[in-house]
């Protein structure tokens, strides 16, 4: 009787079988694929016995459909399909007992015992249903073909069968809530899920009670299969760690490059038959031609894409070195090192740590930086020179999760580390990709290292200027004060001509005070107020100008005119005293300026003193002209006095600081120098026209604001 299995007569085509071969097949497929991942665990095994059970009855079934005698279908179903569907549940029982296991070492458990008790009960049932009719009692005639009967004793396997379901279910419940672990949290929920769609397929039996159903046990089989296979690939379940293989994908994508080439020429022949064989051949090359150039155009594109491209290292290379030279900036520099790795050898990761003198003193890094030597996490336990320092080295690619260490070293100085984790397609580092490392590693150490001292001149460049900047706040501040010496005879005289009424207006009161009536007392007193209140303007004036620091921070919009005013009115008097007038002369209303109201009249107050002291250098009395005009993008403020003039050989130094021909004491030679940095400070510009004995322009040009 079981000849009529070898038997090819027994068959015939049934379409219904397809999707039960074709599931079964690959159920078993992933059950070896995970059990050669790690041959040693038993989770694996177990899960690999529980595909192979179940692809045992989804092939069973397909060789049920395609049986055209009920005897050889009965053969099947007896021996090949219930040999699987009987162990299912001891199976993933026993899968899911082992994975808790392998989750929770050392956990004292039952559960072993229970998975023997139920493997045992499987083998009865098995014999039961070899031996008996009772277990399966025939076959029903469905339109599809075959299908087991059950026999009286079924229903007890049945509910063997879902109180273990559930027993099993239970089991991925506990998983889930004992587990801390996030990841492992979702692979038991992913588990749950699997296998309780994997279950629907067991609902085929209802056929035996009357429900008539279409058989699609393949479907929730084949859900299950794919969860499962997801969890391998995203949670790395079961230990198994794996990149999804591109090679379908990429096949795919080079036969979408070839195909538009094949449907020309498919719809082409018919054409191509009224050719002569030259024009024929003609168009053939003419074809492949356009072929090629496609082909070589978008075909790297697609290596590049699915991870397969081979590069030229050589040419790599000598385009990065050429790049980096012309990098400047660390952060620009580990970029293009990155990038560079990535592009080439496809890592997961590529860290670039720049090490500082705290981290260079640990032992791994000590030894780094006097072996200068890659590190290769698979070699730690083979390479006898890695021995000493071993554990080092582990601890710092678990920490770093990195499975290459590169140091950057230059001279006996470690500058830097590249950490490189796995390869994308789970590919080995090839002695090969080493070279190519040890390369880019020494050029990327000169080219940091280079940074390194770049990035230093920078950050002195920039305490250096700090220092300048406060250097001349400071001056600034001196020139003033300075200014305010020269000031200070100018409001003695101011101040003696108040003082002097003050003065005698008290001694006259004090002699006559018997003589006066009220209204001379009145005036007399009045004087006096009136004295005094010039005395406390002019010393208030003083000391305002004198103390004010410099707000440089406040950058407003100025108006000129506003300065020259304040100018005129602080010194005017004072100049007056000296016989030189101040004569202002603007048309406008405004000469709105960006800058600093104080800084402005500093050099306003600059300006006009020089033209006084040029003026008095050689004349009794004189005029200094202070005049402000302005076009749609500047403003001209000219300050002209007919003082002595400068001498031509002078004219040159007129602006450096400490430059002065005034008597020691009375000039600092600061003057010019601050007025011009604090108009070039607001993108103005100073210059001046002098001639010996006829008297100096100077002219400031500061932009119109707004
Ligand atoms: P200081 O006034 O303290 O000497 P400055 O930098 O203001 O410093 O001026 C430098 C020198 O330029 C002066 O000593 C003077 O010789 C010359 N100078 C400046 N302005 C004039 C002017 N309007 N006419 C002639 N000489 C001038």
């Amino acid at each position: 009787m079981l000849n009529s299995i070898f038997n090819l007569s027994s068959y015939h085509w049934n379409p219904y079988s397809v999707p039960y071969y074709l599931v079964g097949m690959l159920t078993l497929v992933e059950g070896i694929f995970i059990f050669v991942q790690n041959r040693r665990a038993l989770v694996n095994a177990a899960y690999a016995l529980s595909c192979l059970v179940v692809s045992l009855w989804l092939t069973g079934m397909g060789m049920v459909f395609n049986s055209s005698f009920e005897a050889t279908a009965l053969l099947w179903a007896r021996w090949y399909v219930f040999l699987g569907i009987i162990f299912i549940t001891p199976s993933i029982y026993f899968f899911s007992v082992s994975w808790e296991k392998a989750l929770f070492p050392g956990r004292k458990t039952k559960k072993d015992k229970l998975v023997i008790v139920n493997f045992l009960c499987g083998l009865g049932f098995y014999f039961l249903c070899l031996n008996s009719e009772s277990f399966i009692s025939g076959l029903w005639h469905n339109s599809w073909g075959f299908y087991p009967k059950a026999g009286w004793a079924y229903i007890i396997f049945v509910a063997w069968f879902y109180g273990l379901m559930i027993l099993m279910l239970l089991n991925f419940i506990a998983i889930y809530r004992r587990e801390k672990d996030l990841v492992v949290r979702r692979q038991a929920k992913l588990m749950i899920a699997a296998f309780s769609i994997a279950y629907l397929g067991s609902l085929e039996f209802l056929l035996n009670y009357g429900v008539s159903l279409y058989l699609l046990a393949f479907v929730p089989v084949f859900i299950c299969i794919t969860i499962v296979g997801y969890s391998v690939i995203r949670y790395r379940m079961m230990d198994i760690e794996t990149a999804v293989h591109k090679t379908v994908a990429w096949v795919f994508g080079n036969l979408i490059l070839i195909a538009p080439f094949g449907v020309i020429f498919y719809f082409s022949r018919s054409w191509c038959h009224g050719l002569s064989n030259l024009t024929f051949f003609i168009y053939l090359s003419g074809l492949l031609l356009a072929f090629l150039i496609f082909f070589r155009a978008f075909q790297p594109k697609i290596d590049h894409f699915f991870q397969r491209r081979r590069y030229d290292l050589e040419a790599i290379l000598s385009r990065f070195i050429d790049e980096i030279i012309h990098l400047k900036g660390i952060g620009k520099l580990s970029q293009r090192i990155q990038d560079t790795i990535k592009e080439t050898l496809y890592p997961q990761k590529v860290d670039i740590l720049i090490c500082n003198q705290a981290e260079k003193k640990s032992p791994f890094l000590v030894w780094l930086a006097k072996n200068n030597k890659i590190v290769y996490s698979e070699f730690i336990d083979i390479d006898p020179g890695l021995a000493q320092i071993k554990e080092a080295a582990k601890w710092y690619f678990d920490n770093t999760s990195s499975v290459v260490v590169i140091p950057l070293v230059l001279g006996d100085d470690l500058l830097g580390l590249i950490n490189l984790g796995k390869k994308a397609n789970l590919k080995r580092y090839s002695a090969v990709d080493f070279h190519f490392l040890n390369i880019l590693r020494n050029q990327s150490a000169i080219a940091i290292s280079n940074s390194l001292v770049y990035e230093n001149i920078e950050e002195q460049v920039r305490v250096r200027t700090e220092e300048l900047v406060e250097v001349q706040n400071q001056l600034t501040q001196a020139a003033k004060l300075a200014s305010v010496g020269t000031l200070a005879g100018g409001v003695a005289h101011e101040i003696n001509n108040p003082l002097a009424a003050i003065l005698t207006n008290a001694q006259m009161l004090l002699a006559s005070l018997d003589d006066l009536d009220a209204d001379e007392l009145k005036d007399s007193l009045e004087l006096i107020e009136e004295a005094t209140k010039r005395c406390r303007v002019i010393v208030k004036k003083l000391m305002t100008y004198a103390r004010k620091p410099m707000e440089v921070s406040e950058v407003v919009v100025v108006d000129l005119l506003e300065v020259v005013e304040k100018v005129n009115s602080f010194l005017g008097y004072q100049l007056q005293q000296e016989n030189i007038t101040i004569a202002v002369k603007a048309e406008e209303a405004q000469y709105p300026a960006v800058g600093n109201h104080n800084e402005f009249e500093q050099v306003v107050t600059n300006l006009v003193l020089n033209a006084k002291d040029a003026i008095k250098r050689v004349k009794k009395s004189g005029q200094v002209e202070i005049s402000l005009s302005k076009n749609d993008n500047w403003i001209r403020l000219d300050i002209k006095d007919e003082g002595s003039g400068i001498p031509k050989d002078d004219i040159p130094k007129i602006f450096d600081p400490f430059f002065t021909t005034k008597d020691v004491g009375k000039g600092l030679g600061l003057g010019l120098s601050i007025s011009q940095s604090i108009i070039e400070k607001y993108k103005g510009s100073i210059f001046l026209k002098s001639k010996e004995g006829e008297g100096t322009t100077f002219t400031v040009n500061l932009p119109l604001a707004g």
